[in-house]
């Protein structure tokens, strides 16, 4: 475990300076009902992998129910994990130790960054901002195809980690001035009670919260998260059962629960679909997704399309072909949404925003860079047509 002081934090990102400060407070909310163990497809809790003893960075899990014989049951996400005294989660970062549930991932973050908030993706919230983006070790899901399957793929005590805790995280952020924190890269859903804790904090200071995830968690613990967030990314991976499961190891269901969980909360999110080619590259099924979309969320939220590259147990595959990309952004606009855009590969029309009633350009992007910017506020500068999201 490395330490991360605050000075040697600031150093690498911001070149500023400052000190650590102690850990957050815990803060336990009513658990979910109970169903049955852990639905995950190929992995399943790991029998007897629990530490010894706990570490500094150990926190209650904020949402399980005690049963007999001292198992626990997590809430926090669909596969729902069954843990007999010694056993880990499915996410690799919960253990039952003597009948209690406690995450191993909380305020010991593997990736710190500040990243532009276009990396997320956000294109429609706070455009040309920077995040104070986290991280812990751990995932719900088994995608064959992981860019971060390092972390993803990994237990809190494999990777080499930075101390952080909520206040600190809330210190660093205001320190360099990024007005955002992003929970992203590995699955933050499994670091729940490191990130509800610090998006409750950042929230006190006036802090956005932004949760970039694949969207596989319980209704009761994301509407507690609803509190503190303002924006999401979400992955919409698929409109197949047969696929979630065959090439992430989860659901469908509880994505699609998500999108309107975050819909009804009045919450802005955009979705990015991985076009993985002989897994999701099928035209029909892009358009079965827009029209789920249109019907249930309307057409304002942002899709992203993005290029998928070989990574992982997928290492043999092709990238995404561009042509590939943009058909499925018209198909995308056909159906009627209003802002589809390709991503991890430059495609200027498919990376810029377009005014969706007078079709002007709004805003042009150069990677990560705006050379661009015709938005007053909300509004297109031309037409003053307001455009979903947060602009400013
Ligand atoms: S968050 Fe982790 S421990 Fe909890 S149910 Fe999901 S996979 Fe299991």
């Amino acid at each position: 475990m490395k330490k991360l002081s605050r000075r040697q934090f600031l150093y690498c990102s911001a070149g500023l300076l400052g000190t650590p400060i102690s850990a957050g407070a815990f803060w336990p909310f009513a658990t979910d009902s109970v169903a049955s163990g852990p639905t995950d497809i190929r992995g399943r809790v790991f029998k007897g992998d629990a530490p010894k003893k706990l570490w500094k960075w150990s926190r209650e899990g904020f949402s399980y129910k005690k049963l007999n014989n001292n198992k626990v049951v997590c809430s926090i996400c669909p596969n729902r994990c069954l843990l007999t005294p010694g056993d880990r989660s499915v996410c690799r970062s919960k253990v039952n130790m003597n009948g209690t549930l406690y995450s191993l991932a909380y305020g010991n973050p593997c990736s710190v960054n500040v990243d532009p908030i276009e990396k997320k993706p956000l294109f429609h919230f706070k455009p040309r901002s920077k995040t104070f983006s986290i991280a812990t070790a751990g995932c719900n899901f088994r995608c064959l195809n992981c860019q971060n399957w390092e972390i993803s793929q990994a237990k809190p005590e494999e990777v080499r980690n930075y101390e952080l805790f909520p206040d600190d995280v809330v210190e660093a952020t205001q320190q360099i001035g990024a007005p955002s924190i992003a929970y992203t890269y590995s699955e933050p859903i499994t670091f729940f009670e490191y990130m509800f804790e610090t998006a409750r904090l950042a929230n006190e200071n006036g802090i956005h919260n932004l949760l970039i995830s694949n969207g596989y968690i319980n209704r009761k613990p994301l509407l507690e998260l609803c509190q503190f967030l303002d924006a999401a990314n979400i992955n919409i991976k698929s409109l197949s059962d047969t696929i979630y499961r065959k090439l992430n190891g989860g659901r469908l269901k509880p994505v699609l629960d998500t999108f309107q969980t975050l819909h009804e909360q009045g919450i802005h999110f955009e979705m990015t679909n991985l076009v993985v080619p002989g897994y999701t590259d099928d035209e029909n099924m892009i358009k079965e997704i827009c029209q789920w979309i249109i019907s249930n969320l309307g057409p304002n939220y942002p899709l992203h399309f993005l290029r998928f590259f070989p990574k992982y147990k997928l290492d043999r595959l092709p990238s995404t072909p561009l042509s590939t990309l943009i058909k499925f952004r018209k198909i995308a606009m056909s159906e009627g949404i209003r802002y589809a855009y390709v991503g991890n590969v430059s495609y200027p029309e498919g990376n810029n925003t377009y005014c969706h009633k007078c079709k002007k350009l709004l805003v042009e992007r150069t990677g990560y860079f705006i050379p661009t910017y015709n938005m007053v506020g909300n509004q297109c500068k031309y037409c003053q047509t307001i455009i979903p999201g947060q602009w400013t």
